[in-house]
C-alpha cells in the first residue's frame, strides 16, 4: 500500500479542472531560429553540396570535437547506424555483455552484426547495468560489454574498464542518452573504446536525426569513414569493408551547429524542470525518483518515477493520458522480453522497472506552472489509485 501525504485538498478538486487542453508531450525537440537555419540553408543553395562530407558536416564535426571533449569524432545518419558500425569496426566474435534495461537499438545493433547478446541485469540505484553481476556472465566466447548510460546517468566506469581490462574486452557504450555528460570533471566521451551518442529529435540535442562516435584509436579513423560509406576507402577508392550508407547531411549538420549555440541554456531549463519535480516528489513514498551522482555533470535528459507497482503505473499511466499528459513507459519491456528475442531469463531487477517506470515531461519551455499541475495531477491520481486499492 502507498502512503501519501494528505492530499485531501487535491482530492476535492473536480479532476476536469485539472486535465490540460493542450496536449502536454513528454518531449518537443530543440529547434533554433528559423532566420538562423535559414542562413545554413543559403549556403547550401550557394554550394549546391547536400551530402557526402559535406563543409557543414566538417564544420559540425570540429565543433563537436570540442563540445563533447574528444579528439576524435565521426558523424553519422543515427545514433543507431553509428552504433552497428560501432561493433562492426572492432572485429567482435561470439558474445557481448549488455543490459536489458535500453532501448531496442542497443541490443538489435549487437544482433545484427552476428554476434550474442548476453543480457546481465541492472542496479535498483540508477538503472544501470549492474557491476557485480558482469564478471559471472564472461565465457571465453565473450568479446566486449555493451553498457548503456541509461537516461544520461553514467554506469560504474571505473569497475566497467577494470573488468575489461582484466578479461582483455572492448568496451562500447551506448551513450546516447549522454550529451554533455562528465563524470568527475571528466568528460563521457573518454571511457571506453568507442561511445555512441545520438541526436535524434527527441534527444537533448538534435540535428533531426543522426548521431556521433567518439573514440581513442586513432586507427579507427578511416574505418569508421569507410564504414558509413559502403565500405569505400576515402582516396584510394577501393571497397575493403561491407560498409553500409549511414552518412550524415548538410540539412542535418545545420541544424546541429545551430543547436550547440542553445544547449548550453536548454540544459539550465532542464535542470529547473528536474529539481521542480524532485522536490514535489520528495514526500511522496510511492514514487522513486534517481538520484543524481553529485560527481555527475547532468543534462537532465529524463526525468522517470518508479512507481510501487504495475497495476499502479498503468494506472497513472492511463489516467495522465486521459488528462492530456502524455508521459512515456520508457523503457519497457525489458529487451530480453521483445517477442523477437524472447529470452526466459531471470532479469527481475530490469523486469520490476520497466514495468513500474514512467517517464515525465520534460523540455526546455515546459513552465514551472505545468510541472507543478502534473505533479499535483500525479499525486491525485495515485490517492484515487490507493483508495481503491487498499
Ligand atoms: C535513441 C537511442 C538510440 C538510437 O539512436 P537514434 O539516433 O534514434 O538511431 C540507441 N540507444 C538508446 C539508449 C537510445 O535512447
Amino acid at each position: 500500500m502507498v502512503k501519501m501525504k494528505d492530499n485531501s485538498q487535491s482530492l476535492t478538486k473536480n479532476h476536469e479542472d485539472l486535465k490540460f487542453k493542450d496536449p502536454v508531450l513528454v518531449t518537443k525537440p530543440l529547434l533554433p531560429d528559423l532566420e538562423k537555419y535559414n542562413e545554413y540553408l543559403e549556403r547550401i543553395w550557394d554550394k549546391q553540396w547536400l551530402t557526402n562530407n559535406g563543409p557543414i558536416v566538417n564544420e559540425f564535426k570540429e565543433k563537436l570535437k570540442s563540445k563533447l571533449k574528444s579528439d576524435h569524432v565521426e558523424v553519422f545518419s543515427n545514433g543507431h547506424s553509428a552504433l552497428e558500425i560501432a561493433i562492426q569496426s572492432l572485429n567482435l566474435k561470439g558474445d557481448v555483455i549488455t543490459t536489458p534495461f535500453t532501448f531496442a537499438s542497443t541490443t538489435h545493433a549487437i544482433t545484427l552484426n552476428n554476434l550474442n547478446p548476453i543480457f546481465c541485469d541492472i542496479n535498483r540505484e540508477n538503472y544501470n547495468i549492474d557491476v557485480s553481476l558482469i564478471e559471472e556472465l564472461i565465457t571465453d566466447d565473450t568479446s566486449a560489454i555493451l553498457p548503456v548510460h541509461v537516461f544520461g546517468n553514467p554506469c560504474d566506469l571505473k569497475k566497467i574498464d577494470k573488468i575489461a581490462k582484466k578479461h582483455d574486452l572492448k568496451v562500447i557504450y551506448d551513450a546516447a542518452h549522454c550529451f554533455g555528460v562528465e563524470f568527475d570533471g571528466i568528460p563521457i566521451s573518454q571511457f571506453g573504446d568507442i561511445s555512441m551518442f545520438s541526436f535524434h529529435a527527441t534527444k537533448v540535442f538534435n540535428s533531426i536525426e543522426g548521431g556521433a562516435l567518439t573514440f581513442n584509436d586513432s586507427d579507427l579513423i578511416l574505418k569508421l569513414k569507410a564504414l558509413k560509406n559502403f565500405g569505400i576507402t576515402p582516396e584510394v577508392e577501393t571497397v575493403d569493408y561491407i560498409g553500409q550508407n549511414a552518412k550524415m547531411n548538410e540539412f542535418e549538420a545545420a541544424m546541429g551547429i545551430c543547436n550547440l549555440e542553445l544547449i548550453g541554456h536548454a540544459i539550465e531549463m532542464r535542470k529547473n524542470i528536474y529539481e521542480l519535480y524532485e522536490n514535489n516528489f520528495k514526500e511522496v513514498s510511492a514514487i522513486k525518483t534517481i538520484k543524481i551522482d553529485p560527481k555527475v555533470k547532468s543534462n537532465y535528459a529524463y526525468f522517470t518515477i518508479l512507481l510501487d507497482s504495475n497495476q499502479q503505473r498503468d494506472f497513472l499511466f492511463k489516467k495522465l493520458h486521459q488528462s492530456n499528459v502524455f508521459v512515456k513507459k520508457y523503457f519497457y519491456p525489458s529487451a530480453n522480453e521483445f517477442p523477437v528475442y524472447n529470452y526466459d531469463l531471470n532479469l527481475s531487477v530490469s523486469k520490476k522497472v520497466s514495468d513500474c517506470i514512467l517517464s515525465l515531461p520534460i523540455y526546455p519551455d515546459l513552465s514551472l506552472d505545468t510541472v507543478n499541475k502534473i505533479s499535483e495531477l500525479i499525486i491525485l491520481f495515485l490517492n484515487e489509485f490507493e483508495k481503491f486499492n487498499v
